[in-house]
């Protein structure tokens, strides 16, 4: 797709993308503001974007400002990856009743509209990757994740000012989406005025930019210059300059691996509440467990697959007992995984750097401070 120079975008060309991609049979969600937060929701019109709206983060706080312009996409992440969607954290596997001495059991229909993801950030773009890998191209694939990946049509946003809990860079996740993606957009807000450059990554991507290009009657889009491109690159590359944290991935898993009795494992310990909030926000956590719930006469009965946390004692709950009964273990169980076995499973890190568990940890715990604790011999 390098041969392609990309359209640009007024905003009303923003709009026409999000009527043609509806018009296409996609919900389009993105982002919006509610209750104080960015959140995922459908999104109809671009009035509905968090216009002049950015977002402070650091450890343990989130706070959202007013820039005083007309951005859309100048905030970082919200608290929801896209996996509140792809996976959410309540599926009905099944529902059985109860006739007689008989039992039937059907298997839960999937409620899966064909998703338009629009502003999805590099890191949760990996994150996505991260759970394609995980969930789709196992032996037994999630039948349910399978089906709500299915038609997905994906654009992706540059990063342009990096939150305070950042640190894609440091994870090569960020913060220029670099595959899989259909429509790659970049906000431009220069002396040339508020635009979005935006290029395809892929034969649909291609296909949906020619269409606007037929619908568009005026400038709201036009073929890109070369100064857009250049002002988009100069986005991404300054926003890379901007990290707000940073992690030393230099023999990380060996370092993980050769310190699972390092005294900071109970340092940290001391400070976690064991809450799970750390795993509930991560795009890339995918453990579960599963209840049985049925009716008091014992007739209708269902079987929901939730979200489950390796922060929990009962996660780890065997015959007999936990395997992991202490806090200690369970933070160095969640951050291992994550940063070293998960490499051993996957063939990759389990974390993007979006630092979403640095901003929701009510004890600002920080995984970047921790692990250069642990390899700078800190107890
Ligand atoms: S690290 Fe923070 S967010 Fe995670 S369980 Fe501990 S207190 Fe909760
Ligand atoms: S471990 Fe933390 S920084 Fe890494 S992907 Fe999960 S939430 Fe994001």
């Amino acid at each position: 797709m390098d041969d392609i120079r990309g359209m640009v975008l007024q905003l009303p060309g923003l709009q026409l993308l999000i009527d043609l991609l509806r018009d296409r049979g996609w919900t389009v969600v993105g982002p919006t503001v509610r209750d104080g937060v960015v959140v995922h929701a459908e999104i109809e019109s671009v009035d509905q974007l968090p216009r002049g709206v950015a977002d402070i983060q650091d450890g343990g706080s989130y706070r959202l400002r007013q820039r005083g312009d007309e951005a859309v996409f100048r905030y970082v992440v919200g608290p929801q990856g896209w996996k509140s969607l792809l996976f959410p954290s309540r599926e009905l596997l099944w529902s059985g009743r109860r006739t007689g001495d008989e039992m039937d059991i059907a298997p839960a229909e999937v409620d899966a509209p064909r998703l338009a993801l629009l502003g999805v950030r590099s890191c949760d773009l990996h994150a996505i990757g991260i759970h394609d890998t995980v969930l789709a191209e196992r032996t037994e694939s999630d039948a349910a994740y399978v089906t709500r990946r299915e038609d997905n049509f994906i654009i992706a946003v540059t990063c342009s000012d990096p939150g305070g809990t950042c640190f894609c860079v440091s994870m090569g996740t960020g913060p220029v989406p670099d595959k899989g993606y259909d429509l790659a957009l970049t906000e431009l807000m220069n002396g040339d005025g508020h635009r979005f450059l935006v290029v395809p990554g892929s034969d649909r991507g291609v296909e949906i930019l020619d269409e606007l290009t037929i619908r568009a009657e005026g400038d709201e889009v036009l073929h890109a210059a070369t100064s857009d491109r250049d002002a988009a690159r100069e986005v991404g590359a300054a926003a890379a300059q901007r990290m707000g944290r940073s992690l030393d991935t230099d023999g990380l898993r060996d370092l993980l691996y050769a310190n699972a009795e390092h005294p900071r494992w109970d340092d940290v310990a001391s400070r976690c509440l064991a809450c799970t909030n750390c795993t509930l926000v991560c795009p890339t956590c995918f453990c579960t467990s599963v209840e049985d719930v049925s009716d008091l006469s014992g007739t209708e009965t269902e079987r929901w697959r939730v979200w489950d946390s390796c922060f929990t004692n009962d996660f780890s709950y065997l015959h007999g007992g936990s395997v992991r009964s202490t806090v200690p273990s369970r933070y160095r169980q969640w951050a291992t995984h994550k940063l070293a076995s998960w490499v051993d499973q996957f063939g990759t890190s389990g974390c993007v750097g979006c630092g979403r568990c640095i901003t929701w940890c009510p004890a600002a715990i920080d995984i970047t401070a921790e692990v250069g604790a642990i390899r700078s011999g800190e107890g």
